[in-house]
């Protein structure tokens, strides 16, 4: 397995790969690498023949008042899952050598960028499209990873490549959890014993109202107001949003028809987690 931090290192690697006619797959992550990062690398490997995972920390994607700082980067452990796992290369390029002294370009998606982690982490998603299209060119993949777990992540990505007719094509993977329904995430090791206990109610309370929704109930708001309750059932969880859109256009729609995503965000402790399903309506 090739590990470098430098860009002309991964791009002469890659040239040579794609001389040869082989298919590239990418897999962005921010590494603490976990089960839900291990299956997009899965994934490569069923789809691609040269899997490049790219381990970044990217400063442009926290606010002023996140966990840039605390974010875990235990690379050495990551690394060695790679290699286990059948990667060929890791890029683990520095915060200087993807943004230089001063980066003066910016990628933006409008509207779908506006609701959901958008309204609560202003400048998230300019910092996300941004490094992937950075990302993204410097790999030249022909398939690139993300997880259903950042649904709105994925959909802003997916667009943007539409949009800027980047030459690849986005694959979304479904959501790994633990056997309590907890999504994995990076984070998820901040919780304290107590806060653990009570992380699966994020779960629960999306599953609750597909249930309903299954159940023939339509009524957005009502669905809504099942999620806020069922949230609230945990003193340790303080919602941040719980909404219910279009997975497409991420915009209310009502009635409920078509893909349609629940999407949950909250505080467990100081812990901020994510989570959502999508559900399809047909009637
Ligand atoms: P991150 O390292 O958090 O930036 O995540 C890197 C990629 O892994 C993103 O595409 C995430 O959506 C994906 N991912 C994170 N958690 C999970 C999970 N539990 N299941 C599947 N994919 C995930």
């Amino acid at each position: 397995m090739i590990v470098t931090e430098i860009i002309p290192t991964l791009r002469e690697a890659v040239a040579e790969v794609r001389c040869k006619q082989r298919r590239i797959g990418f897999v962005p992550t921010m590494g603490a690498l976990h089960a839900g990062h291990l299956s997009l690398i899965d994934a490569a490997i069923k789809a691609c023949d040269f899997i490049v995972v790219s381990i970044f920390v990217n400063p442009t994607q926290f606010g002023p008042s996140e966990d840039l700082a605390e974010y875990p980067r235990p690379l050495e452990r990551d690394l060695t899952l790679c290699q286990r796992r059948g990667v060929d290369l890791v890029f683990t390029p520095s915060p200087e050598q993807m943004y230089g002294a001063e980066n003066l370009t910016w990628v933006t998606v409008s509207d779908l960028t506006e609701p959901l982690c958008g309204h609560s982490r202003p400048g998230h998603f300019r910092g996300v499209a941004t490094v992937c299209t950075k990302l993204f060119n410097i790999v030249q993949p022909d398939l690139a990873f993300f997880g259903q777990k950042d649904a709105q992540q994925a959909l802003v990505i997916r667009r943007m490549v539409a949009d800027l007719n980047l030459p690849l094509r986005i694959v979304v993977c479904p959501t790994v959890r633990e056997t309590d329904g907890l999504a994995l995430s990076s984070r998820n090791r901040y919780l304290k014993p107590a806060e653990r206990r009570e992380a699966p109610s994020l779960y629960r309370a999306l599953a609750i109202c597909r249930e309903q929704i299954l159940a023939g109930q339509r009524d957005r708001l009502i669905l809504e107001q099942t999620l806020q309750q069922e949230l609230g059932k945990s003193a340790l969880v303080e919602v941040e949003y719980a909404a219910i859109l279009d997975e497409n256009t991420l915009k209310p729609r009502t009635p409920l028809y078509g893909r349609v995503l629940i999407a949950v965000a909250a505080r467990v402790g100081k812990v901020r987690l994510i989570d959502n399903i999508a559900v399809d309506v047909h009637d």
